[in-house]
């Protein structure tokens, strides 16, 4: 392939970030993935949510409609948001290769009757040592005894219309979390009382259920990485990519999805990857993305329920000459049996010497190894 012309980096160029959710198991990190996945967006509509393959991406005319009710309408400089649909993914834990961190913001989920558990401190000790930024949704909150649901809602609206019972028990509980926060040597507020973001970490109250403070942790999820990670976020052709996980297909082989976090891949390309027998240097053969759901539902009306994506049938990708970051993809090679999730994929360019990068590949192995060494 011919060499490319590296891209001016620009303020005006951005990638989506890529956000994972974390915490303790029962918070509710899945029912709020779905939450904030399970619009009601017509179809066809401009910023349609997409399935992509381990993420889910929304685009920015679908938080902006979703949070018009906060008056931030100020445009988003991202096109989108992608989302890692494995909460608590085990390659997410295990990643800790050099400077590639996966997702460039988490949300840390943590139960609002509960407070921090086990897994929440787990989870903050690994966003400590990554330096990642995050946002606490502080869950559950139709919990508190005598509720009113305010389906959707942005949450001080929402909390508006609560009896001072109701109020008094959500300070007390968040005076309680935002202690716990601090024993382990962090400051939170909730973020509409913020004043020093940057300094104190936003807390923002969620149902997963009903919905309210979706659209504030929506909107804070973009805002937030546009404010501080402009820098990380500018489009560049070098390749950061992700190897989420490795997958026998049936006629296919084994197959690696992967996280392609900044850059552009092509059909063709010649990548390294760790393999737990070595470094496994190859060549992509296909660039595979699921088809959009419409598109499935027209191909096989009785296979509805394949709109989810890791149950689609046989040959039912799109397939790509080039793919631009950050996406969900899914690659096909040769020789990717051993394969090991939660390293990095790099590609070789014209000017590199393999063994360089392969060599550059298995530092991402012994970080990983050692990881797995100390659980
Ligand atoms: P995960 O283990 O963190 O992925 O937790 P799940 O999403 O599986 O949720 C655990 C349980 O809590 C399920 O029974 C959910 O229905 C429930 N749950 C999750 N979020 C909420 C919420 O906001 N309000 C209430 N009342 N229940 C919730």
């Amino acid at each position: 392939r011919t060499k490319e012309v590296p891209l001016k980096r620009s303020e005006d160029n951005l990638r989506s970030p890529i956000c994972c959710i974390m915490g303790h198991v029962d918070t509710g990190k899945t029912k709020l993935l779905d939450c904030i996945r399970g619009t009601n967006v017509q179809e066809g509509e401009a910023g349609e949510i997409t399935q992509q393959i381990g993420a889910t991406y929304f685009p920015a005319e679908n938080i902006r409609e979703r949070t018009r009710e906060l008056k931030a309408d100020a445009k988003l400089r991202v096109p989108g948001l992608l989302v890692i649909d494995t909460p608590g993914h085990e390659s997410f834990t295990n990643l800790r290769s050099r400077g590639s961190g996966l997702c460039d913001i988490a949300v840390l989920v943590v139960d609002i009757m509960h407070g921090l558990e086990r897994q929440t401190i787990e989870s903050l000790n690994l966003l400590k040592m990554r330096n990642t930024e995050f946002i606490v949704a502080l869950n559950k909150v139709d919990r508190l005894f005598g509720w009113k649901t305010c389906k959707n809602k942005p949450i001080v609206k929402a909390m508006k219309r609560q009896s001072n019972d109701v109020r008094n028990e959500f300070k007390m509980r968040v005076t309680q979390i935002i202690t716990q926060f601090k024993e382990q040597g962090l400051n939170t507020e909730l973020y509409y009382k913020n004043k020093e973001m940057g300094e104190i970490f936003n807390i923002v109250p969620t149902s997963a259920i009903s919905g309210e403070g979706i659209p504030d942790l929506l909107l804070l999820l973009v805002k937030w990485t546009e404010k501080t990670l402009v820098e990380k976020l500018m489009f560049t052709n070098e390749i950061q990519c992700t190897v989420l996980e490795v997958k026998a297909i049936k006629g296919q082989g084994t197959t690696i999805d992967v996280v392609l976090a900044n850059g552009v891949l092509h059909e063709g390309d010649q990548i390294v990857v760790c393999g737990t027998q070595g470094p496994i240097v190859t060549t992509i053969r296909a660039l595979l993305t699921p088809h959009p759901m419409r598109d499935i539902l027209f191909i096989n009306m009785s296979k509805i329920f394949y709109a989810n994506a890791s149950l689609m049938p046989q040959g039912s990708y799109l397939h790509h000459k080039e793919l631009k970051a950050a996406q969900g993809v899914k690659i096909n090679a040769q020789g990717l049996d051993h394969a090991v999730a939660g390293t990095g994929l790099y590609v070789v360019g014209p000017d590199d010497d393999v063994e360089d990068i392969k060599e550059a590949t298995m530092q991402d192995m012994k970080s990983v190894m050692r990881r797995i060494d100390k659980s």
